[in-house]
């Protein structure tokens, strides 16, 4: 049993799809499970649509349009015929959707969110299993949110891992080819939730971990795991072997190319995870698995843009320590900051934080009713696992630093 995963960029466009019969070709799918998420940019498409529902109801049908109008394209370059039903199941998605937000009562932001984003999943898998099923790869297309449950914390859901091991156990066939879709699960009472945003990875390892699989490949348009990410560094190297340990550091430090919370359940397992190319399927790329540290050994770069750098000192000179630490961490906690970096001294206390569901201003407003609070918008945080002086050079020229901390294996600069 093997677990493949599919996101968006690699199902962009309809060639995009056909790439990944070309991929299934030439890896085999025999008891194949694929994961895949939303085409391109739907997710953030959808979420302009969600902003328009609550915000500018007058844009909504056009931000609707958009999603529709950009699947229909990839429908009508995959299927000859515009009687083939796929194009009757997409559109009933979109019914499904426009009826959801005709009718919805619910103010809650993060419910209603879970509910209209999900249907970039949906309607991605109904595409490709069509399309699969049409040029003889029969396969069975499996809605994910009948095997994993959640709680209701929408927008960011937690696994409820002993109805979702039951939900898998009872139903999964293993002996045939199986598409389904990333990001996605239902809560008890069967709304749809999310896993967070990208979480389309960790939707693979959940079922890898529940089906005992070989091996989870995620498929993206690099080579593999690099040290640094090619948008942002020139000379990028591939990484072929790294540690789960030295994975989840790297995720957690914020290299996108894996979401953070798909390494826990793989190493639990020990399930080696392949990080390939979908251009060059044939080729090696990454394998994340049980040896330590990495190869080559080299310095890894990671950057995170549009962090926010708060710094906070009493307002009356008093010591900035245990009491006050916590109260700051629970306000973190209550406005779902996402904080990267603390580092403190006897009057003052920063902290980087990324700024992920807008909740900035409230969590201003609060510090500043007991700290002297100042505030950078847009910073970036540079992070060096496995720094060397050179490395370092390289990265703070020509840059303002305005925070910088060193540990045995890592350093982290931001800077404006
Ligand atoms: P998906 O289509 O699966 O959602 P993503 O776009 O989220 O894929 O992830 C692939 C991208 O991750 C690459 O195009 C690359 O820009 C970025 N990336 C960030 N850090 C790294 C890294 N260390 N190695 C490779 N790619 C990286
Ligand atoms: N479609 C979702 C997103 O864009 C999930 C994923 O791609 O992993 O965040
Ligand atoms: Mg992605």
């Amino acid at each position: 049993m093997q677990v493949f995963k599919f996101g968006g960029a690699s199902v962009k466009d309809a060639n995009g799809v056909k790439n990944l019969v070309n991929v299934l070709n030439k890896t085999g799918y025999k008891n194949t499970l694929v994961v895949v998420s939303a085409m391109g940019k739907t997710t953030n498409a959808l979420e302009i649509v969600i902003t328009n529902y609550f915000n500018k109801k007058s844009e909504l049908q056009s931000s609707l349009q958009e999603v529709k109008k950009f699947h229909n394209a990839i429908l009508l370059d995959l299927f000859e015929n515009e009687k083939h039903k796929a194009f009757k199941k997409v559109n009933n998605f979109f019914n499904e959707l426009a009826l959801f937000l005709e009718t919805n009562k619910s103010p809650d932001y993060n419910f209603v969110y879970d509910q209209v984003i999900g249907f970039g999943e949906m309607v991605s898998t109904t595409i490709i299993s069509e399309y699969l099923n049409e040029v003889g790869l029969k396969n069975n297309w499996l809605d994910v949110r009948d095997y994993i449950k959640t709680d209701n914390y929408y927008r960011s859901a937690n696994v409820n891992w002993e109805v979702t091991q039951a939900q898998i156990s009872k139903q999964f066939n293993k002996n045939v080819l199986n598409i389904t879709q990333g990001f996605l699960g239902s809560d008890s009472n069967n709304f749809t939730t999310t896993l967070g945003r990208e979480g389309s990875d960790y939707t693979a390892a959940i079922f890898a971990y529940c089906l005992n699989a070989e091996s989870v490949t995620i498929w993206k348009d690099v080579p593999g795991v690099l040290n640094a990410d090619p948008r942002y560094f020139e000379n990028a190297q591939l990484l072929y072997k790294i540690s789960y340990r030295e994975a989840i550091e790297l995720a957690f430090y914020g290299a996108s190319v894996i979401h953070p919370k798909t390494l826990q359940p793989l190493q639990r397992k020990e399930i080696p995870l392949y990080v390939k190319s979908f251009l060059e399927p044939e080729n090696k790329g990454t394998i994340v698995c049980k040896e330590v540290g990495l190869e080559p050994n080299i310095p890894c770069f990671i950057v995170k843009k549009n962090q926010v750098l708060i710094s906070l000192s009493s307002l009356d000179f008093s010591y900035i320590v245990e009491d006050n630490i916590s109260e700051i961490f629970k306000l973190l906690h209550l406005y779902k900051m996402k904080v990267d970096v603390i580092q403190n001294s006897a009057i003052s206390f920063s902290v980087c934080v990324d700024n992920m569901y807008q909740n900035l201003d409230k969590l201003l407003q609060h510090l500043k009713a007991k700290f002297k609070v100042t505030c950078n918008e847009n910073v970036s945080l540079y992070t060096i696992r496995h720094y060397n002086e050179a490395a370092i050079n390289q990265l703070e020229k020509d840059k303002k630093v305005l925070l910088k901390q060193l540990t045995q294996e890592t350093m982290q600069i931001v800077t404006k």
